[in-house]
């Protein structure tokens, strides 16, 4: 099985990108943020509990995503893979993430990193406001905080991914079929 993982900031294109790769490569598309949503609209007790965090621009906890992700690896059979977007997000999360596919000697195969500069984050996230009505791309401040979130909290798996030896970085910059061939072109290797 391959465990890919896409990373990027908010707004880098990873839901947009993830369609396509998921397609090619036969993977399960497993979005945290997607899974969330879900549980919000749902109205669950979990979904309760990660409104308002969301909503702030906060991350939810890390038992929430990481026993969201593990009960999907557990239910989903008949692909080659996954693809974890937006998951891991915190060293915390990468590290539970080694432990529960070591369990069954699995490991991450590539974190495919989509790679844009903060002003781009902003102007695509405006644009998507207008589109897909997200709560938390409505709000400046709190788009802000997501900004400061990623640069604190999830930044650091890039070293985490590069000492692994598994960090692939794109220029997420371009139109989405460039950006799309490029990630092609990375993961055609593995
Ligand atoms: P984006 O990548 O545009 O920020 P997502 O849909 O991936 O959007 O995530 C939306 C929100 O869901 C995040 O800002 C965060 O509050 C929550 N979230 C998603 N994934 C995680 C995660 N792995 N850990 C904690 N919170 C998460």
């Amino acid at each position: 099985m391959k465990f890919y993982v896409l990373f990027g900031p908010p707004g880098a294109g990873k839901g947009t990108q993830a369609g396509a790769m998921v397609e090619r490569y036969n993977l399960c598309h497993l979005s945290t943020g997607e899974l969330l949503r879900s549980e919000i609209s749902a109205g669950s007790p979990l979904g309760l509990q990660a409104k308002a965090l969301i909503e702030a621009g906060n991350l939810v906890p890390d038992e929430v995503v990481e026993g969201m992700i593990e009960s999907k690896f557990k239910s989903v059979k008949e692909v080659k893979g996954f693809l974890l977007d937006g998951f891991p997000r915190t060293i915390a999360q990468a590290e539970a993430l080694d432990a529960m596919l070591a369990k069954g000697g699995e490991a991450v195969t590539a974190c495919i990193s989509l790679m844009i500069p903060d002003q781009l984050i902003h102007e695509r996230i405006a644009h998507r406001a207008n589109i897909e009505g997200r709560a938390d791309d409505a709000r400046p401040e709190v788009v802000e905080n997501r900004v400061k979130t990623y640069h604190d909290k999830t930044e650091p798996l890039i070293e985490f991914y590069k000492k692994a030896g598994r960090y692939h970085e794109i220029d997420g910059v371009g139109t989405i079929e460039e950006v799309r061939d490029r990630i092609f072109t990375e993961m055609d290797k593995f």
